[in-house]
């Protein structure tokens, strides 16, 4: 097995031992211990604190994809109207998701390298279109991109929208992503990214408005989110829950809730900008336009004119790191590096930089 020594992908990432720990006990059966229930309403309670919100979960085996998936599937019907703001890989993803179960989308468009920062162009499709759903990715990871989801939420929250869809994947862990304050209705979330544990379950924190549409639509199917509004009630899963996913999940937040959120934060935002600080030094360019746009959880790089990604990615894991390429129209000119989660780590990124100092070299660079 391959194992790296400086791993800077931008999820799956790195997983702690404590962590790792937590996957290492021979669990009784999750449908029959109440033991099992308590632990799912205590990683309840925790990610809570970390979203800033008060609504309920749904833990979902699986990773990111179940609960973007499953959030559209449970929520729309065909005809319903979607606005879809994009700005990158997956936001123009989740267009094409809602449009593939039959929603009548309209997408709002930027360019890659752009956030979603024009407001008056939403605002005035919202009010035109009269959307069902706004969808949003608050963090691009494939471009490492931030955008402005307060605001939207603002402006989802002015014209009633019923419901606020937000792909927070990169982002829950990594910066504050108050969900309550921000009125987002479904707040989409994976454990590979910054929680740093494996990609085994998805996350949604449903507002009740959604759950009061999620119980007209009556969507059945194993990615359905109507069984989790009754499951912890019930005792009752639709499905064997993953008991070592859900223990790790708890691990993964007790250790950001010891740590402090706003410590954490903090983290995420020096390790950001120390990483962007010697990625520009060695000559490279940021590939947001706007480097105010650029996430905390991940600095996305332009490969150079001259080099090829192919050659650069080999000279990194010859040296024994390992980063991220990218995605649809990046790939091969944009590489990622994740400093989220365990990787959010001041003397693993300066490791980092130097060895992307000495692969550069070995590039001709
Ligand atoms: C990682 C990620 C997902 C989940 O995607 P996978 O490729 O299945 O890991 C969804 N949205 C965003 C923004 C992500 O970064």
């Amino acid at each position: 097995m391959h194992t790296y020594d400086i791993p800077l992908v931008p999820g799956p990432t790195a997983v702690s031992q404590k962590v790792l720990a937590a996957y290492q006990v021979d669990y009784g059966s999750a449908d029959l211990e109440p033991e099992y229930f308590a632990l799912y309403a205590d990683t309840q309670a925790l990610l809570r604190q970390i979203m800033s919100t008060g609504n309920q979960m749904a833990l979902m085996s699986g990773e990111g994809m179940v609960a973007l998936w499953g959030a559209l599937k449970s929520c729309l019907q065909s005809g319903d109207k979607v606005l879809a703001i994009a700005t990158g890989v997956f936001g123009y993803g989740i267009a094409d998701l809602a449009g593939s179960i039959g929603a009548q989308v309209e997408t709002v468009a930027f360019e890659y390298d752009e956030a979603a920062t024009d407001l008056e162009q939403i605002e005035s499709t919202i009010r035109r279109f009269r959307p069902k759903m706004v969808t949003l990715v608050h963090c691009e990871t494939p471009s490492g991109i931030v955008n402005p989801a307060a605001e939207i939420g603002t402006l989802v929250r002015q014209h009633n929208v019923p419901l606020y869809y937000v792909d927070a994947v990169s982002s829950i862990g990594g910066m504050p992503v108050p969900a309550d304050e921000w009125r987002i209705d479904l707040c989409l979330g994976g454990t590979q990214k910054a929680f740093s544990s494996l990609p085994d379950l998805g996350i949604v924190a449903v507002s009740g408005q959604a759950w009061e549409v999620i119980k007209a639509v009556d969507y059945q199917g194993y990615d359905a989110l109507a069984p989790f509004h009754t499951a912890l009630g019930d005792a009752y899963f639709p499905y064997t829950p993953n008991w070592h996913a859900t223990a790790a999940l708890y691990t993964a937040c007790s250790l950001l809730i010891d740590e402090g959120l706003e410590a954490v934060f903090a983290r995420h935002h020096r390790a950001a900008a120390r990483c962007r600080e010697r990625v520009q030094a060695m000559g490279l360019s940021l590939f947001p336009q706007d480097p105010a746009t650029s996430a905390p959880t991940v600095t996305a790089v332009r490969v150079p004119d001259s080099a090829s990604w192919n050659d650069l990615d080999g000279a990194l894991r010859r040296r024994g790191m390992v980063v991220g390429g990218s995605h649809g129209p990046l790939a091969d000119k944009v590489f990622r590096i994740g400093h989220m989660g365990m990787q959010a780590d001041l003397d693993l990124l300066e490791r980092g930089m130097n060895t992307l100092a000495e692969a550069l070299n070995d590039v001709g660079l």
